[in-house]
């Protein structure tokens, strides 16, 4: 008899507090689940095709699919946009308004708290402009000494 295989659990947006549902679309408290990062040890150490014995290929290759909040918000945000958008794949209709209703009231909260939104996204950009400022110097350090390296003739 095949052993029931783990499933993935997805990565839940930061305002959010469950429930959990994994990477195939379970809901996660009915079924066995396993993070991404314990997949991804599991995989390390028995290799992908063992790995795959042992765990749910959809929620495999659904968490290979998509980004996390931590790697990129946007990448994040444009899944579950999708998950929720009537007509995605085979879920027609059936994945509410959650989203869209999260995002009405984070557009609420912010238009209470204009002057701290405000500057915390020009705190990003600041410290954006910062860093790459400081990795042209880096760079053009590094051509100098380069320049310097070479033997003159
Ligand atoms: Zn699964």
């Amino acid at each position: 008899m095949k052993e029931p295989v783990d499933h993935i659990l997805r990565p839940l947006l930061p305002w959010r507090s469950g429930p959990a549902i994994t990477e195939c679309g379970y809901n996660a408290e009915k079924v066995q689940t396993i993070t991404r990062a314990q997949f991804d040890e599991r995989v390390k150490e028995m290799g992908q095709q063992r790995a795959a014995m042992f765990t749910c290929m959809t929620c495999a290759d659904t968490s290979r699919r998509h980004g996390t909040w931590d790697e990129d918000p946007r990448l994040a945000l444009r899944r579950e946009i999708d998950w929720e958008r009537p007509g995605y794949r085979y879920h027609e209709d059936r994945n509410g308004y959650r989203l869209r209703d999260e995002l009405l009231a984070i557009a609420a909260i912010v238009a209470e708290h204009r002057a701290v939104f405000d500057a915390m996204v020009a705190e990003a950009q600041r410290r954006r402009e910062w860093l790459e400022k400081k990795a042209d110097h880096e760079k053009a350090k590094e051509q100098k000494t380069v320049l310097q390296l070479k033997p003159r003739l």
